[in-house]
């Protein structure tokens, strides 16, 4: 039951993911595609200048300005906004309005142009029409669907218009670009598929790796940091605070008479007192300090800027919190602390955590349940 939640939740975030990088590609390819449309428009109207109806062209042009406009307009506002509301569920349904009237209004154009002309700029007309299906595979492919309508709504009009005129030169144009277009499409199916399982293993090894490394970091019984994490931390913190001469204190803890817990009430029992001292712990620390479980029954809390008595203050009240912890068993559980504050004769944290454990033993000997300060 709680593998299958777990499976779930993760499916959510690596599809949410997915949903997001897709639409980053989308946007990053973009940039080429809302200029090189007008590019080719341009083009195509310089080239069939002398043959077709300048109304018409300037018409055209001008809508298709006003689209490449809108469309850049919206590349500005995305590039502008913070990642976090670079969402699908607030850019998509945008994207597809303004693609879908920039095609439209290119395949209009491109069939409006063939009407009064030769075969010849019939042939070039149908030509631009193609090379843009082309560019369309190459900046939506991320997005199969609007791949489709782009080559939809630039070639059709064109290939149609074509298909339905009685010379034969006209027909045969109108299927070869049948005939290219299914190809294309098909193309874009393993295209887009193939940059979805891409985008899905990508995520999928990110996870991963950042649950193992969770893991590797991470006593399982307490949840707290384990031994080596903790010291690599509280190592990293030392230096930072020597460096920025910062007040940095240690606490050491053991369980006392741990081992009668275990003999009289058995191994699962101990674990679970080691599982509330752990939450003790947790409860008692800021977000700036370190804890974590060394071993065995024995913890360790590294106190970000805290003083001798600040830090002593703070190890009784955990004391303290530990002595009034109700276990299933009925037996009081205590615990020993020894405290011991960073100072200038201290050149490692291990020399410091060593002056901690020294103070722990001197509680220890002093008969339990108490706090001592190297
Ligand atoms: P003291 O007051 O001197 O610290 O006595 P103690 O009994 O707590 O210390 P000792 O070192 O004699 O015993 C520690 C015990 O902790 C022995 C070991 O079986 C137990 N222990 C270590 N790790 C675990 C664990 O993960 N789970 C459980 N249940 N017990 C553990
Ligand atoms: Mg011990
Ligand atoms: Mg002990």
């Amino acid at each position: 039951m709680y593998l299958l939640e777990f499976q779930h939740e993760r499916d959510g975030l690596i599809n949410a993911q997915v949903r997001a990088d897709r639409l980053h590609l989308l946007f990053r390819q973009s940039v080429f595609s809302v200029t090189g449309s007008l590019l080719g428009a341009l083009m195509l109207s310089g080239l069939c200048w002398a043959r077709v109806d300048h109304a018409l062209v300037i018409t055209w042009l001008s809508l298709l300005s006003g689209s490449t406009l809108l469309r850049g307009l919206l590349l500005w506002a995305w590039f502008r906004s913070p990642l976090n509301l670079r969402t699908p569920e607030r850019w998509e349904m945008k994207y597809w309005l303004t693609l879908a009237l920039s095609a439209g209004i290119w395949g209009g154009g491109a069939v409006s142009l063939m009407g009064p002309v030769d075969v010849v700029t019939q042939a070039l007309v149908l030509l631009f029409a193609v090379g843009m299906s082309v560019s369309a595979v190459s900046c939506y492919s991320a997005y199969r669907s609007m791949t489709i309508v782009a080559i939809g709504l630039v070639l059709l009009p064109c290939t149609l218009w074509l298909l339905c005129q009685p010379g034969g030169i006209q027909v045969g144009m109108a299927v070869a670009s049948l005939v290219f277009a299914s190809f294309v499409v098909s193309a874009t199916r393993k295209l887009s598929e193939a940059m979805e399982r891409a985008f899905y293993t990508t995520r999928e090894m990110e996870y991963a790796h950042r649950l193992a490394s969770h893991a590797a970091q991470t006593d399982e019984l307490t949840g707290l940091k384990n031994r080596r994490a903790f010291i690599r931390q509280a190592e990293k913190t030392f230096d930072h605070c020597k460096r920025h001469c910062l007040a940095l204190s240690v606490v050491m803890l053991d369980i006392d008479h741990f081992k009668r817990i275990n003999d009289s009430y058995g191994h699962q029992a101990g674990d679970q007192v080691l599982r509330q001292i752990g939450a003790a712990i947790r409860d008692s620390v800021r977000d700036v300090d370190i804890s974590g479980r060394l071993g065995g029954e024995e913890f360790a809390l590294l106190l970000t800027d805290a003083a001798a008595d600040d830090a002593q203050k703070r190890a009784e009240q955990l004391r303290d919190a530990i002595a009034r912890l109700t276990c299933d068993h009925g037996e009081v559980i205590t615990a020993s602390l020894g405290v011991a504050t960073m100072t200038a004769r201290d050149q490692t944290f291990q020399t410091l955590l060593n002056d901690a454990d020294k103070a722990l033993f001197c509680a220890k000997a002093q008969g339990r349940n108490r706090t001592a300060v190297a």
